[in-house]
């Protein structure tokens, strides 16, 4: 099975180079809106649905019309025309079972990157990059891209400028279940309270990073010196720029975080196993009004990125990622199996078993109930009789 890898590069590039690449990118952007004002005036006046391919064919006579068009790659013309039947096709299944708002345009700031579909558009020799209409430009090469570069993407976020490869490799075959020791098997129960990331089924817990607190706090003054300023000054473009680099910090930050935990706990399992539906929420919760900024939406967002992440890792590598039905993974106990009567408050941290008495903290409970329901699911069977008392 093939699966597809992004690897991001930095490039460096002269005055001029950078010139010509915003260049393209208003080029890109403005194709982008004016065919999106064509589909709106269709879709207004008489609900017409305007295609891919319908948008794709004119592109040729466009070009004679605006032959700014022609300094942009046709594969980036046609990169451009396919993101915006992205956000149609969406639109047009949405429309028909609710109240959905039309594709609005976009501006430049969030318009931040243009696509070489197809290989001899672009060219890679040690640390430089070579791009048709661009010419050669140097990279850091920090990683090797693996396997087959199928995409190239230029991406300007923060005054900087990327190149980001979209690379094909072949997964490893998937592991047979049974052939799994038992010591490489753990259940995660990833933290709903914002202090704790995860708990394992082998009693180790990860809890959240330090910077989040310092970033909650920078974060939300930079967001407050954006508020202060008057709208459309140089200033407020500037605190706005300094905030938009706080961000992409700890973002990178972030995932330096959840790579390496993600890496340990892949180099040390072959079947994890985690809930379904807390995975659900937590990615809903993700899209709550939460302000960017508070270490609750900076934890969320972690999470949700681990999740992935992990999701990826595992089927990359061979391993098996088990998602279990979270009914009673926190209100069982682990060692007998027997159900609490009532089920455990946010607040109760530790579960105490009524029937063995056993005492666990309540994320470790709850991991090593979810790492059982899997087990159950995966092997039928838990291996050991886990000290059962009858
Ligand atoms: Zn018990």
């Amino acid at each position: 099975m093939l699966i597809t890898k992004a690897i991001k590069l930095r490039l460096y590039s002269s005055q001029e180079k950078q010139y010509q690449i915003n260049q393209i990118r208003e080029i890109c952007l403005w194709l982008y809106n004016f065919l999106g004002k064509e589909r709106i005036k269709a879709w207004k006046e008489n609900k017409t649905i305007i295609t891919y391919s319908q948008q794709q064919n004119i592109l040729p006579q466009l070009k004679e019309t605006y032959p700014d068009l022609k300094l942009v790659h046709s594969q980036t013309l046609q990169d451009v025309v396919r993101r915006l039947d992205y956000s149609w096709k969406k639109f047009y299944v949405e429309v028909r079972k609710e109240k959905v708002g039309l594709p609005r345009r976009k501006w430049l700031e969030k318009y931040e990157s243009f696509s070489y579909t197809q290989n001899p558009a672009f060219q890679l020799k040690r640390s430089q990059l070579w791009l048709s209409k661009l010419g050669w430009m140097n990279i850091r090469k920090h990683r090797e891209p693996i396997g087959e570069i199928k995409t190239c993407s230029l991406l300007v976020k923060n005054q900087k400028y990327y190149a980001v490869f979209s690379c094909e490799i072949e997964a490893q075959p998937k592991i047979e279940v049974s052939s799994i020791p038992k010591e490489r098997q753990i259940g995660i129960d990833v933290g709903i309270g914002k202090d704790n990331f995860f708990a394992l089924s082998n009693r180790e817990k990860q809890t959240n990073p330090q910077f989040y607190r310092t970033a909650e706090k920078e974060l939300g003054e930079l967001q407050r010196k954006v508020s202060n300023k008057e709208k459309g000054s140089q200033r407020r473009e500037k605190a706005k720029l300094e905030l938009s680099k706080k961000h992409e910090k700890v973002s990178n930050q972030r995932k330096d975080f959840v790579f390496k935990a993600v890496k340990k706990l892949r180099d040390n399992y072959d079947l994890l196993a985690v809930e379904k539906l807390r995975t659900r929420k937590i990615m809903e919760r993700n899209q709550e009004q939460n302000p960017w900024y508070s270490a609750k939406s900076l934890h969320d967002a972690s999470l949700s990125f681990f999740l992935l992440a992990l999701s990826h890792r595992v089927e990359e590598t061979g391993g098996r990622l088990v998602k279990v039905n979270p009914a009673y993974t926190s209100q069982r106990c682990s060692n007998c199996q027997q159900l609490a009567s009532r089920k455990l408050e946010l607040s109760d941290r530790v579960f105490v078993c009524a029937w063995c008495q056993r005492q666990e903290d309540r994320d470790i409970n709850a991991a090593k109930n979810i790492l059982y329901q899997a087990q159950i699911t995966e092997l039928g069977t838990n291996f050991v009789n886990q000290g059962k008392i009858w």
